[in-house]
């Protein structure tokens, strides 16, 4: 089967030298739920916005369901929804005006994308913040407004970079319940968190990444054997105590 995304030595060095993505290779199995994890700067965001075009690989294969993302942008692009971890939006704009933008962007138009983002309001439960401005609106809300846009072209590959970071626990369990379901009814997941009891309840498989790298990857399972913090600290070198601030 073709994978949902593949990604072979791909290698990202910023001007100025910095080695922000250094031989990453991972791929993904179309409906996986996949979990990308890793500290703040082992390039997690870097390889997503390769995927996505917003960054140029120095090198490397990027496919998404077969398509290569850097010399069929356009058809790649399509096939992916993406949550950035900031929030890239006009704080005036109202939701029914962000997610009806991206619309037009993949060519939706008219009462097509009328009927599409009424969907995505009723889905999301925002309804009765669609005329809000954006920046009037909680943490939780505007995620989900990032969500509502991410789905408006019905992508096969979902991609969020930290969708809950900030978001208060009730809000994150509406989240996850929206994932879950768009997960079962057929789309692609990667998701990038650092929640860890997050993705061990959401992801089938997980991929630790440091300093460029995947260190180690597998189903949820072999992770659980020892505890996927215990993994994730021998993985990416951290030390236990230093990490829990238990260090006396
Ligand atoms: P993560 O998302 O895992 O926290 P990033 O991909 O954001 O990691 O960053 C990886 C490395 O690349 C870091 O050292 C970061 O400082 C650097 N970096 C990220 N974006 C840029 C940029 N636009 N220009 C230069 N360096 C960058
Ligand atoms: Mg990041």
């Amino acid at each position: 089967m073709t994978p949902a995304l593949s990604i072979s030595d791909l290698r990202k060095v910023y001007r100025g030298g910095t080695v922000a993505v250094n031989d990453l290779s991972m791929i993904i199995e179309p409906g996986d739920f996949f979990g990308f994890l890793g500290p703040n700067g082992a390039g997690k965001s870097t390889t997503i916005h390769c995927v996505t075009g917003i960054a140029t690989p120095t090198s490397g294969a990027i496919e998404i369901f077969g398509v290569n993302a850097v010399t069929s942008y356009r058809e790649a692009r399509r096939l992916i929804g993406l949550s950035p971890q900031e929030f890239n939006v006009d704080p005036f704009a109202t939701p029914r005006q962000i997610v009806e933008w991206m619309g037009g962007y993949f060519g939706l138009h008219g009462p097509e994308r009328k009927r599409r983002t009424d969907e995505l309001m009723e889905r999301f439960d925002l309804i009765e913040h669609q005329k809000k401005n954006f920046r009037e609106l909680s943490g939780g809300l505007k995620r989900r407004v990032i969500l509502a846009r991410a789905l408006v072209h019905g992508p096969r590959l979902l991609i969020l970079d930290e969708p809950t970071a900030g978001v208060d626990v009730e809000l994150r369990r509406d989240l996850w319940r929206y994932l879950q379901e768009l997960n079962r009814d057929g789309t692609t997941i990667l998701l990038t968190s650092h929640y860890l009891e997050e993705v061990e309840r959401l992801c089938r498989t997980i991929a630790i990444v440091s300093k460029g790298k995947v260190v180690r990857s597998g189903p949820k399972e072999e992770f659980l054997i020892d505890g996927l913090e215990a993994a994730y600290l021998s993985a990416t070198g951290a030390e236990p105590d230093h990490v829990a601030g238990a260090a006396a």
